[in-house]
């Protein structure tokens, strides 16, 4: 049976500039953020993939107000991003104040972070 990677190795595999997520071994669908069950077919075996590290904005909003490990990080976007393979993954793009500075459809590639969460910046 294939082995979940556990959020540690997610963890630290993105941080060596390797996006990871676990495909459902009955489905097959990809998921980014580690999960227990399937959400699509309730199946518990997953196998380790590594994930294309380009992709598209599919929608996004402005973060005027964050957490306090993205303080200096204000404003940025928090965003859908759909990656080449088709896989969407939730993330974050600095350096954006306003719908000016990104828009849908812009292509994004994933930038290793020492912040939380998936960091793309555009393409
Ligand atoms: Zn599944």
């Amino acid at each position: 049976m294939p082995t979940a990677p556990t959020i540690k190795e997610m963890t630290a595999r993105r941080k060596d500039g390797a996006l990871t997520g676990m495909r459902c071994a009955g489905c097959k669908k990809t998921w980014v953020t580690p999960v227990a069950r399937c959400a699509a077919c309730a199946g518990t075996s997953f196998e380790t993939v590594t994930l294309p590290n380009d992709g598209t904005v599919l929608t996004f909003t402005i973060q005027n107000v964050a957490a306090e490990e993205f303080m200096n990080e204000v404003p940025y976007a928090w965003a859908v991003i759909r990656l080449s393979d088709g896989t969407n993954v939730t993330g974050w793009i600095p350096y954006v104040a306003s719908e000016r500075d990104l828009a849908i459809g812009d292509r994004v590639r994933y930038s290793p972070s020492y912040k939380p969460g998936v960091m793309f910046e555009k393409a």
